[in-house]
Order: structure tokens, then C-alpha cells, then sequence
């Protein structure tokens, strides 16, 4: 047990919560209150135009209604935009990001000459056309010269495989530089990417130990390297089972899942009940329980046994069927 644990949820409101992203929201509860810890709630709403207006107070009343309660004032990204910019400063001070004013087409194109294939979910490897020499950026570029074009600002992504563990997943390793290249922190449109906006505010609320669902695995490596350019050390992870809709697809906001029936406690149950199930944890316990408080209480300790006490490691872990 430790009493410095600090997890967090942080969903984006792009709409409400669904069987989905209830799985996250129930394991990262679970694996703070299983360690004695602080559970935090960020809204992670950069990026406006995909934002759902009013869908982060039905995501705070959706998790309460599930007895899922922070334990302190959620933040939202969207205030955060002058703490993100002096973190790109200190960034660029340190050469260790720099802006690029490639369009799409001139990615596409650079990577044809190089004879350079997509990356492996067939996203574009950005190929360092704008990268500068190495060393600190000479001038603070904060202020950017007139260009032609917006331009983004892009993380100079060092060499070599980044190795990594998940406490679910076991050992991982990319290569960022092969797989990602070097990826954008701001946008041109003035967006800040997820990238840095989510490292800044894990640093920033004290994050100890990150539990999200595993669509986000491959992002972590991106993170791992820019908590490393700030100099600071790397948290646990904790990547869950993805639920699968019908078409075998994860299921998302995007691909149409449906927000969770929540309004009488027998509905609460049963959505709390797949969840627990879809992370392995007994499927009867919650049932069982006559109230939602009890069936957490009880998810909470067969959480600890399974994933706290001696046991961070269980590579061979599968959830139900
Ligand atoms: N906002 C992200 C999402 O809803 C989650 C970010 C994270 O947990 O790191 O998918
Ligand atoms: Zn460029």
C-alpha cells in the first residue's frame, strides 16, 4: 500500500459515458481506492470542435450516479492553455521541440521520396522534414516569424526503442522515431495536442499511477519521452481490456455506442456489473452486494488481492469472455 497514490479518469466530453469508457473509469477508481490512494477526474477537452456542450456534467452525474466520486474539483484542459505554453517554451528552450509548417500533402509527398512506408496503423511517420540541427534553439522562437503558413510545433523524438512495462500488458517497446517520428504538441489550428496537454496535467495534478484503456498503449511511449525531456520520472500503467461492439470494433463515442441507461439502480448495477466483468473481477460479487457502495467495496478488495498485493506483474491476465 502507498498513501502518495494518485490516480485519475479523464475522459473526454465528447459525449456521455459508455460501457466502454465506464471500464476505465471503474479500474482507475478501483486500483486508487485498492491502494489507499487519491482518484482524480480531468476533462479533457482541448479540442473544442469535438466537444459535446454540457456532456462533462452528464459524464460527472454518470460517474456519481455509479458511486464514483473525485476527490477533488475535476480540472478542464481547456483553462490550461497558458500552463501548456510555458511547457512548450521550456521545450523549445531545450531544443527539444520546434515548429513545422508541413502541410499534410508535403508529409505525404516527402515520405514518397524516401520511399518510406505509412506507419503501422497507417498514419503518416512524419519524417523530420523541419527539424533543426541539433542543440537549443538559438532565439526564442515563441513569437513566430510571419510564415506562410500556421504553423505546429513538433516534439524532437530521440533515437532508439523506448522500453516500457504495463502492469497488465507486461513488457512493451517502441520505436517512436520508426513508428511515430517526430509528433505534434501544438497544432496549426492552435489546438494543443493530447500528447502534452495530458503529460503536463498528469505532472501538474501529481498522477502516480495512470489506468486507461488500451487503445491508449500506443501513446504512452510518445508520453514516456516528453515526462523524460522534462526531466521527470515515469508512472506506472495500467492499460485495460477494450470492449468490443458488435462489429468487433472498439467500442467509442466515434463509432456510435450507446451513452449507459442509468436511471434506476437495477440499470446502474448491470453497467457496473459488465464492467467489473470485462476486468476479470467476479461477475456475481456485484449482484450479490444490495447496494452499489457494497458491490464496490467488494470489487475493491478482490482488486487489491489481484493487482496490489504482491502481485503488480500479471502478464498472462485475461478478462472474461
Ligand atoms: N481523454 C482520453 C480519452 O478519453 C483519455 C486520456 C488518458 O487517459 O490518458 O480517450
Ligand atoms: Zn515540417
Amino acid at each position: 500500500m502507498t498513501t502518495s497514490y494518485i490516480g485519475r479518469f479523464a475522459p473526454s466530453p465528447t459525449g456521455p459515458l459508455h460501457a466502454g469508457s465506464l471500464v476505465a473509469a471503474l479500474a482507475s477508481w478501483l486500483d486508487a481506492r485498492a491502494h489507499g490512494g487519491r482518484w482524480l477526474v480531468r476533462i479533457e477537452d482541448v479540442d473544442q470542435a469535438r466537444c459535446l456542450p454540457g456532456a462533462d456534467e452528464l459524464i460527472l452525474r454518470q460517474l456519481a450516479t455509479c458511486g464514483l466520486h473525485p476527490d477533488e474539483t475535476p480540472l478542464y484542459q481547456s483553462r490550461r492553455g497558458a500552463t501548456y505554453q510555458r511547457v512548450l517554451d521550456a521545450l523549445v528552450q531545450r531544443g527539444r521541440a520546434y515548429p513545422c509548417t508541413c502541410s499534410r500533402r508535403k508529409v505525404e509527398l516527402a515520405l514518397e521520396q524516401l520511399g518510406r512506408p505509412r506507419g503501422r496503423h497507417g498514419e503518416l511517420v512524419y519524417p523530420g522534414t523541419c527539424r533543426p540541427g541539433p542543440g537549443p534553439a538559438p532565439v526564442a522562437p515563441v513569437i513566430p516569424p510571419p510564415a506562410a503558413r500556421a504553423q505546429a510545433w513538433r516534439m524532437r523524438v530521440p533515437t532508439g526503442v523506448l522500453l516500457w512495462q504495463d502492469r497488465r500488458l507486461g513488457a512493451q517497446a517502441q520505436d517512436v522515431t520508426a513508428e511515430v517520428g517526430d509528433f505534434v504538441l501544438k497544432r496549426a489550428d492552435g489546438y494543443w495536442a493530447y500528447q502534452l496537454a495530458v503529460v503536463v496535467d498528469d505532472l501538474a495534478q501529481g498522477v502516480t499511477h495512470i489506468v486507461r484503456g488500451e487503445d491508449l498503449t500506443d501513446n504512452t511511449p510518445r508520453q514516456i519521452l516528453l515526462l523524460q525531456s522534462l526531466g521527470y520520472p515515469t508512472p506506472s500503467y495500467l492499460h485495460t481490456p477494450l470492449v468490443l461492439g458488435p462489429n468487433g470494433e472498439k467500442l467509442s463515442k466515434q463509432n456510435g455506442a450507446q451513452a449507459l441507461e442509468l436511471d434506476h439502480p437495477e440499470a446502474v448495477r448491470a453497467a457496473l456489473d459488465s464492467a467489473a466483468t470485462m476486468l476479470g473481477l467476479s461477475a456475481g460479487l456485484g449482484t450479490q452486494a444490495n447496494d452499489t457502495a457494497s458491490a464496490l467495496a467488494a470489487w475493491v478488495a478482490e482488486w487489491r488481492a489481484r493487482w496490489v498485493d504482491g502481485n503488480q506483474m500479471r502478464p498472462s491476465y485475461n478478462p472474461g469472455p
